[in-house]
């Protein structure tokens, strides 16, 4: 099959490489039907990847159609439309079963494409390790661009938003708005944010931010801005009480 693969800095090439086999009864081969650029295969092209490794295949934001599935795989078969969270885990561990994959305590493989140690996802075909928790069924009514979305940038953008308990009536300040800080604006507005201060030096995506209803804001002027808004509280609704 074709992959793209990494073999040095600014050296990602559309190359040859083996088909992905099941190496484990819970394992499945998905065929990759739509697959996203992340800012984190930029930082592999660019030359301050994750791993000395080179020659595997980058990526970890796909959807695509499963074709293979181990004897042990249940929730998945043959034919579904599935996307693949980034993170990889072992599926069978408490963390993994809270949903905090990144700190499987099996040490599972962590992420597609980041190394040799997990194959990436910008090729024909992919290993999904433990495909009933790392395979997901689109829903249906989800189109493949929007379920792409969920398998890395949106997801973070939205578990970030909910780690900082965004509730009804929050003052929330988002800094930085590449494409995951302005999901994150949109997302702390779904939370019920009441006003959010949108952080970033560059006039295009503050206006993006804008755009959406966030108080866009250049750093410079930013702190000055929330202190006086908020009285020095940081929050506009407990400055009110
Ligand atoms: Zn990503
Ligand atoms: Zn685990």
């Amino acid at each position: 099959m074709k992959a793209l693969r990494y073999f040095g800095e600014r050296d990602i090439r559309h190359d040859d490489m083996a088909d992905p086999k099941l190496e484990s009864d819970r394992d499945a081969i998905v065929q990759m039907t739509a697959c996203s650029i992340c800012g984190s295969d930029l930082h592999i092209y660019h030359g301050h990847g994750f791993s000395e490794d080179t020659g595997f295949c980058v990526g970890h934001e796909a959807v695509g159609e499963v074709v293979e599935v181990g004897r042990a795989v249940t929730r998945v078969k043959v034919g579904d439309k599935v996307m693949m969270p980034a993170a990889v885990g072992c599926g069978a561990c408490r963390s993994c079963l809270s949903g905090v994959v990144n700190n499987c305590e099996n040490n599972a493989s962590g992420c597609y494409g980041l190394s040799a140690r997990l194959q990436g996802v910008q090729a024909e075909a992919f290993r999904v390790p433990a495909a009933d928790m790392n395979a997901v069924k689109i829903p249906d009514g989800i189109s493949e661009d929007q379920a792409l979305m969920m398998t890395d940038a949106m997801a973070t953008a939205w578990f970030g938003a909910r780690n900082a308990d965004i509730r009804p009536g929050s003052s929330v300040g988002v800094i930085g708005l590449g494409p995951i800080g302005l999901m994150t604006v949109e997302a702390a507005f779904v939370m019920g944010a009441h006003v959010v201060y949108a952080i970033d030096p560059i006039p295009e995506r503050r206006a993006l931010a804008g755009a959406v209803g966030a108080i866009a804001l250049h750093p410079d002027e930013a702190m000055e801005r929330i202190k006086e808004d908020t009285r020095g509280v940081g929050s506009i609704a407990s400055s009110r009480w």
